[in-house]
């Protein structure tokens, strides 16, 4: 049977998903997105070479393998060009034969970014924190059923009829907010020959696919953002807006479930987030110098937007709710070299709710700020762990502290990572994730 691997973040996002993500490339025909847009953002390092990944999957820094745009992801044509111009200029063609894009995937339009940050400003305080980028607003039109999808841009009438109608509503918004309105030639004209330029790369993705399945190639499938992001199950409304999970894999590419073969969650030894939602173990006054090392050690800035990504602990009791959620199969564990420096290690293994203890991860956001962690402390190792290889060549406290974070998430650890190079791995053979890479 073919393997069909969904790997996806278990926590916030930024957990070092790149690194994996192409080390399993190597191994797999295919790599596929189901869902997101250029919002996402992998740094892959390649010897001396860096690689900043937004829209495209990691698949095409390699020879060879075919990349798939899935049906659930909304695509910024002008980003996608620009995206495969930045590759070219390092030496990776992206071409049709490597790159095929969803028919039914959506189109990120300009009025899209204009709603986005009026979207933002509407709400205020409680605002998500977006990458402003139009991914949110091409959803709503996709969940409203006046969405564009790409098959239809290749319709020069149907696109232009969709444009001036979508345009009378969004610029009654864009103008209540004291935008600039957009004119639907304008926006005509710009998107129409971009869509010409993408035509060679569409392509019936979910047929593609599935026979690549039935033939017995491999199909990685990669998601973007993460476990406590996606829409249904995430820490609503502060997430994005789309089913990161293992079972949106099924919708955002058309594979049956049943041909998915295993779920690798990436998980990182500690927490991070961006924008502005709940995040209980957020290392905060006593703790923000500490938050500033592992920021610092582990360059948590975005890469899509630069911004400090906010650090914390590793969540444990979240963690085990996306592993339930996600079914892992195995774990991939990044970082561990970050931690090197500190003398304590604290992890929490449980949440606390007006002095309750909780069985369940809570579904308001209100609640999720006022969750009380409860902690254990490890002893840190304060030795170099960068670069290790053999499991057995790490200090006994960073063994221990891996050994109880797998038994806190109760997920075998498959992998563990120890720089941000290739070989700074330890693979552990005969887990999930070792059969994986042995494919
Ligand atoms: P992603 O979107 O989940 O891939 O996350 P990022 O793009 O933010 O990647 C995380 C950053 O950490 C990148 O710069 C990686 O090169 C780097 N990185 C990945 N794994 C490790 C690791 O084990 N140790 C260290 N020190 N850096 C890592």
């Amino acid at each position: 049977m073919s393997q069909v691997i969904v790997v996806i973040g278990a926590q916030w996002g930024d957990e070092g998903k790149g690194k994996i993500v192409d080390l399993l490339a190597e191994r797999f025909d295919v790599v596929a997105r189901y869902q997101g847009g250029h919002n996402a953002g992998h740094s892959v390092q390649v010897g001396d070479r860096s690689f900043v990944l937004h829209l495209l999957p990691s698949g095409i820094i390699h020879q060879g393998k075919t990349c798939v745009l899935g049906n659930g992801m909304v695509i910024e044509p002008k980003a996608f060009f620009e995206e495969a111009d930045r590759l070219a200029a390092q030496g990776i063609v992206v071409t049709p034969e490597r790159v095929l894009v969803s028919s039914r995937a959506h189109l990120i339009l300009p009025y899209h970014r204009a709603l986005d940050h009026t979207s933002e400003e509407r709400l205020g305080n409680e605002k998500v924190g977006t990458t402003l980028r139009g991914i949110g607003p091409a959803y709503e039109d996709k969940a409203g059923r006046r969405g564009i999808r790409v098959a239809d841009a290749l319709v020069p009438e149907v696109l232009r009829a969709r444009i001036e109608r979508n345009l009378e509503d969004a610029n009654r918004v864009i103008e209540a907010y004291r935008g600039q309105p957009l004119k639907a030639d304008e926006v005509f004209d710009q998107v129409a020959p971009l869509a010409e330029r993408l035509a060679p790369f569409i392509a019936d993705t979910m047929h593609y696919l599935n026979r690549a399945a039935t033939d017995g190639r491999s199909i990685l499938i990669e998601g973007a953002q993460a476990t406590l992001l996606d829409v249904d199950h995430g820490t609503y409304p502060f997430v994005t807006s789309s089913s990161t999970i293992a079972g949106g894999a099924s919708i955002g590419t058309g594979l049956a479930p049943h041909r998915i073969t295993g779920v690798l969650g990436i998980v990182r030894t500690y927490t991070t987030r961006v924008g502005e939602g709940p995040f209980p173990t957020e290392m905060l006054e006593g703790e923000a110098e500490l938050g500033q090392l592992i920021r610092e050690r582990g360059r948590e800035y975005g890469a899509s937007t630069g911004r400090p990504r906010r650090c914390g602990w590793f969540d444990a009791f979240a963690t085990r709710y996306a592993a339930e959620l996600n079914g892992f199969n195995s774990v991939a564990l990044t970082k561990l070299d970050v931690l090197d420096a500190l003398d304590e290690i604290k992890v929490c293994t449980g949440y606390k709710l007006d002095g309750r203890t909780l069985d369940t991860f809570p579904a308001v956001a209100a609640e999720l700020r006022r969750i009380e962690p409860i902690y254990e402390t490890l002893p840190g190792w304060q030795t170099s762990t960068v670069g290790t290889t053999d499991i057995n060549d790490l200090p006994p406290s960073a063994r221990a502290y891996v050994a109880f974070l797998s038994r806190a998430i109760g997920v075998e650890i498959g992998l563990i990572s120890t720089g941000p190079e290739r070989d700074q791995t330890i693979i552990i053979r005969d887990s999930a994730l070792g059969s994986w890479l042995n494919n």
